[in-house]
């Protein structure tokens, strides 16, 4: 029987990153991977769509660069390109994971693997021992009663990356970060999107004044959406909604979630970490649950960062506004169109926002490009308990969008 440290079932971004630091400190690691190395995150999720994202992005902006003195005519796209390009940055991004773990000594087996104790891993018919297991087995799509995934009409985040070519319509139930994504992305590629959310407003998970924003974009870039609505009833490709709205789209993507990936039996001494671990899904956060599992270093999951990408990006940490009892907080709202860097890119949509409480920051909201990046600079005040004032201090680089948290500072109330 092989003996090993750690045995991790898993090779996405929790497996992977689990492997690594274990291998970092010395310990003999042996990673399973039935699939491809990578997981959701590399191979269907963050990477795809944001490449996908991107050039419907770049396709936008040229259909619409006017504005800028620029004329182009006859612009078009090869949607095959797009896949092709897609698969190329998932294939070099795959190999440079391979690459560490060979470097860093873990053996990799390309099997399926169960665990049959606390201590043994089964895989291809062998036995492996390892002291301590780690389970990272990751997600997959929610299938939801009557929307049940057909390969045809009914996809899911999964079936949608195999379509060799775009639709003329599509139907997208749920607007989280997925469906939301999905929806940018055939819209900018011109294809006649509806967005549909159960909650009453889009992006439920957001703070209420994010949610409206993104409402108002929407409407803005000409994406129908529904909320406080759902299926009906689907006959053929007619589908009828709760609001009696009746639909013929060319597909349906249904967003509505992930199923953690639970096996039948669970084991006291094994660590399930990652989308497997049912609490927060999103690659980063499974990172981090690796490296406290392997590293022991704590993490502050309350601090965990939402982003949605696409124009303008979307995101947040902390405490949303409508979780706070009035009065117990200040807030500044820095609008986007007030920065100079904005208006020089035409991308004067959106908002800083900033809860404190107790001169802590304790919730960043934002609607803008390179949303994400001020996010991380936020958080990291956040995190060490940086106050407004303290912050103040900062020099703030001219023009950026960052010269938003400084004017915001300076606005609470
Ligand atoms: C469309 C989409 C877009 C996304 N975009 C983002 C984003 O922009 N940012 C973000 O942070 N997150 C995003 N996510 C979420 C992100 O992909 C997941 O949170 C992340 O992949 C979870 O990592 P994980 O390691 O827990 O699981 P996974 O990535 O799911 O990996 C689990 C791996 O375990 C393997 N496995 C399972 N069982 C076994 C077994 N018995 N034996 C061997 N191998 C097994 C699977 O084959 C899989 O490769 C997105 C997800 C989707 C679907």
């Amino acid at each position: 029987m092989e003996e090993f440290d750690l045995g991790i079932i898993g090779a996405g971004p929790a497996g992977y990153t689990a492997a690594l630091h274990g291998a970092g400190t010395g310990k003999k690691v042996v990673l399973f991977e039935k699939n491809e190395i990578g997981g959701v995150c590399l191979n269907k999720g963050c990477i795809p769509t944001k490449a996908i994202l991107h050039v419907s992005e770049v396709y936008n902006r040229i259909k619409n660069c006017s504005d800028y003195g620029i004329s182009v005519s006859d612009v078009d796209f090869d949607y095959s390109v797009v896949l092709e390009r897609k698969n190329k940055i998932i294939e070099k991004l795959r190999k440079g994971i391979e690459l560490a773990l060979k470097n860093s000594k873990v053996t990799v087996v390309k099997s399926e693997a169960e665990i049959l104790s606390e201590h043994e891993i089964l895989s291809d018919n062998t036995v492996y021992s390892c002291k301590k297991i780690i389970c990272a087995g990751g997600s997959s799509p929610k299938i939801i009663k009557g929307l049940e995934f057909d390969d045809e009409f009914l996809l899911s985040s999964d079936d949608i990356l195999n379509l060799e070519k775009l639709p003329k319509s599509v139907l997208i139930a749920g607007s989280g970060a997925i469906g939301l994504e999905w929806a940018r992305i055939m819209s900018n590629f011109g294809v006649e999107t509806v967005l549909i959310e159960l909650a009453p407003h889009l992006l439920p998970a957001a703070d209420i004044e994010v949610s409206k924003r993104v409402e108002r974009i929407l409407k803005s870039q000409n994406i129908k959406y529904y909320t406080n609505t759902s299926i009906q009833k689907i006959e053929g490709k007619t589908v009828t909604l709760s609001n009696n709205e009746v639909l013929n789209p060319e597909i349906v993507l249904v967003a509505a979630g992930r199923t953690p990936c639970i096996p039948d039996k669970k084991f006291d001494e094994v660590s399930y970490i990652g989308d497997m671990a049912g609490e927060i899904q999103l690659a980063h956060y499974a990172i981090k649950q690796a490296v406290e599992t392997v590293d022991f270093i704590p993490f502050n999951k309350n601090l965990t960062p939402f982003v949605i990408y696409g124009t303008p990006e979307i995101a947040w940490a902390g405490k949303r506004e409508q979780d706070l009892e009035a009065g117990t907080y200040q807030k500044s709202l820095t609008l986007i169109s007030s920065l100079g860097k904005a208006h020089c890119d035409n991308e004067t949509e959106g908002f800083i926002k900033i809860l404190v409480q107790n001169n802590k920051i304790i919730g960043a909201h934002i609607v803008s490009s390179e949303a994400s990046s001020i996010l991380q600079q936020l958080l990291i005040a956040m995190q060490f308990g940086i106050g407004p004032d303290k912050l103040k201090e900062v020099c703030f680089p001219h023009p950026t969008y960052s010269e938003g948290i400084f004017e915001g500072l300076y606005k609470l109330k």
